[in-house]
């Protein structure tokens, strides 16, 4: 029976082989099984990407029983190079020295290439004998692999969003390793750390964009320092804190002056420029511990999470030379003017929202006389309240004509001449007696006050100018107006109508704007002054010297006369920087054809030394004070019969 034996050893010999061939193929499809597994393992842990490129290759390295493991990237450069990522294994400099490429040319046919190139697994390239690897191109890796001792190289693609980013690159010691079943698993090993790298970069994308929507919602993106919803939650910590320690904190409100101004005289972009560099500035000075923070347009705040008075004023004064010398905007030197308001956790309040409200409150009493910062104090707050109250009063007082008009003489100076008055309103406010004019002027501007106080300055005006003429004194008077009053559509209308009504000629109704008022809207200030003007009216520019009006645009306004402000003229004889600017004030008047008024003009040396300069006008308490209008033309007497005694 049986199989004749020569047949018999045969099949035996044939079935051990098949045998063997059976337990090599088993072996392998185990190793890949293997490798996939801890592949996928190696998959859910990874956070970032080249750890998880290094750790599938110790993978396949160490589970797999591979000899070699690489990932391959291919970079999108002119040269289609291929870039190592990880390389367990084989030498990555070695390799990535002979500049293999994946383009499609000589030096682009290893497996790593042809998986990039054609997007399809690259399997079982014997580097020692495949016929693509005999060119001299291909020598040292042919060397390397004799040395390395592995035989058969294969890559798979790996595909993120439908492109082929690179190539896993493993490489075995037997010559016909990577069967079908073990390549198909491999396969799914490529595409599983395909998926792990899409998904981390996607993971990644995820975790900007939330670093994105924070940083919009909590920093400020001109300055990218914190904002005010940071810097709220922070203070509330640190008061949190604070509370526990028994200890004290400090918050200082900055506001920079002159934003505004300079905002719609140099453009918003010299504003955001401002702001950007005063932040530099100011950031130097912190401490790390300490959060600055922009909380409104022109508002800083900074967080001293450890602080009491002492320390609070300490910064404060940094910060007030940190901010002292010009900043350069649009190319101009731009003085900034910051006021600091300083408020205190226990002692000023005890949560952030008021702490911060009443740092903010503070800063309204920060001069640069008082070295620019201020404490809270607990009247502060009641005087907003006052201000409210008095908003209310104005109001009443407007419309029950308890309103009062003042004025104050100008002088020729060369003649001693009276030339005219400026109207000046004055509120005797029944409880808290006459109050400072400019206190409530900015109330009106604030409440939206000033076109019914304005009318009201507006009909007073007139009507004395029509009792001046009866009487046959022919000043003119001089009213001013502001910003709100020269952008109403009404008011040149208004204007005309009342010349109308009295019979008043136009040259007796005279008008001052400060120059920062037409500074504010420059095109809107030249249409209502060129209308005014046609009226026949005379037109001043008030303050002048304190706003930035450039001379192009000087030139164009029809204006008459300037009145340089009383901040130059009054230490005009002891600062020479004053007497430069007044003095260049009146050159650059008289080049324009324009009459040049000095305001302030207190002490008999400023006069003599405005009359040495040829300045036209004096306008000041050397003349007189500020006067209810009734007694001008006895105040006129007197000073006539004073000159002709002094002449
Ligand atoms: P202004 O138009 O520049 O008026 C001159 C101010 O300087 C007046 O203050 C005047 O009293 C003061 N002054 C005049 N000579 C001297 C002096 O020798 N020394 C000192 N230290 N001060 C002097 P006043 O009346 O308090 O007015 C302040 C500002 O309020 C005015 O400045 C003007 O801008 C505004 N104002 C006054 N009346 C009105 C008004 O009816 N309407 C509007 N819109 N603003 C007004
Ligand atoms: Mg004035
Ligand atoms: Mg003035």
């Amino acid at each position: 029976m049986g199989y004749p034996a020569s047949e018999s050893n045969k099949d035996r010999s044939n079935a051990a082989a098949t045998n063997e061939e059976l337990l090599t193929k088993f072996e392998r499809v185990t190793r890949a099984l293997r490798t996939l597994s801890a592949g996928n393992h190696t998959l859910l842990h990874a956070s970032q990407e080249q750890e998880l490129l290094y750790d599938m290759c110790q993978v396949i390295v160490e589970k797999g029983d591979y000899r070699t493991a690489a990932v391959a990237y291919a970079e999108h450069d002119e040269d289609k190079s291929i870039h190592l990522m990880v390389s367990i294994g084989a030498d990555k400099d070695f390799i990535e020295a002979l500049h293999y490429t994946w383009a499609d040319t000589e030096m682009g046919r290893t497996a790593a290439a042809t998986a990039i190139r054609t997007g399809q697994p690259c399997v079982g390239r014997h580097i020692l004998t495949d016929p693509v690897y005999a060119t001299p191109a291909y020598a040292p890796l042919r060397e390397n692999a004799l040395k390395s001792g592995f035989a058969a190289v294969s890559a798979f693609p790996l595909r993120v969003d439908g492109e082929v980013l690179g190539a896993l690159v493993m490489g075995a010691i037997e010559s016909d390793a990577f069967d079908e079943e073990e390549v198909k698993l491999l396969s799914e090993l490529a595409d599983d750390l395909a998926y792990g790298i899409a998904n981390l970069r996607m993971r990644i994308k995820h975790q900007e964009a939330e670093a994105t929507i924070a940083r919009l919602a909590y920093y400020d993106p001109l300055t990218e320092l914190p904002n005010r919803t940071f810097l709220l939650e922070r203070l509330q910590e640190a008061i949190h804190t604070a509370k526990q320690q028994h200890r004290a904190l400090a918050l200082l409100h900055l506001n920079i002056g002159r934003f505004r101004e300079i905002n719609q005289i140099l453009g918003y972009r010299a504003g955001d420029q401002l702001l950007q560099q005063l932040a530099q500035r100011l950031t130097k000075i912190l401490k790390e511990s300490d959060i600055l923070a922009r909380v409104g347009e022109n508002e800083f705040a900074l967080l001293l999470p450890r602080g009491g008075a002492d320390y609070a004023i300490q910064v404060a004064q940094q910060m007030v030379r940190a901010l002292h010398d010009p900043v350069e905007v649009a190319g101009l030197m731009v003085d900034s003017r910051a006021s600091i308001g300083i408020a205190l956790y226990p002692g000023h309040a005890t949560e952030a929202d008021i702490l911060l409200r009443r740092a903010n409150v503070a800063t309204h009493y920060a001069s640069p006389a008082r070295g620019g910062y201020a404490f809270y104090t607990g009247g502060q707050e009641q005087e907003c309240t006052r201000r409210l109250s008095l908003m209310g009063d104005l109001r009443q007082a407007i419309e029950q004509n308890e309103l009062l008009l003042y004025c104050q003489p100008k002088v020729d100076i060369a003649s001693r001449r009276v030339c005219g008055a400026e109207a000046l309103v004055r509120w005797q406010h029944p409880v808290h007696g006459m109050l400072p004019t400019m206190e409530f002027i900015k109330l009106a501007e604030h409440a939206g006050l000033i076109t019914p106080l304005t009318n009201w300055m507006l009909d007073a005006a007139f009507s004395q100018s029509y009792v001046w003429n009866e009487a046959g004194l022919e000043r003119p008077l001089s009213v001013n107006l502001s910003a709100h009053d020269l952008y109403h559509p009404l008011l040149v209308d208004r204007i005309q109508g009342l010349f109308s009504t009295w019979g008043i000629r136009p040259e007796f109704i005279q008008f001052e704007l400060t120059e920062s008022t037409l500074m504010e809207d420059p095109m809107g200030a030249l249409e209502t002054l060129t209308k005014l003007k046609k009226i026949g009216t005379r037109l001043f520019i008030d303050d002048f010297g304190t706003g930035y009006s450039s001379l192009s645009y000087l030139q164009r306004l029809p204006v008459d006369s300037i009145k340089i402000d009383q901040s130059f003229v009054m230490p005009m004889v002891v600062s020479n920087d004053s007497a430069v600017i007044v003095r260049s004030a009146i050159e650059l008047g008289h080049n324009l054809d324009l009459e040049v008024v000095a305001e302030g003009v207190d002490n008999q040396a400023v006069w003599d030394s405005l009359a040495t300069l040829r300045c036209d006008v004096a306008q000041g308490y050397l003349v007189s004070m500020p006067m209810p209008v009734e007694q001008f033309s006895n105040w006129e007497s007197e000073w006539v019969g004073m000159s002709a005694h002094a002449g």
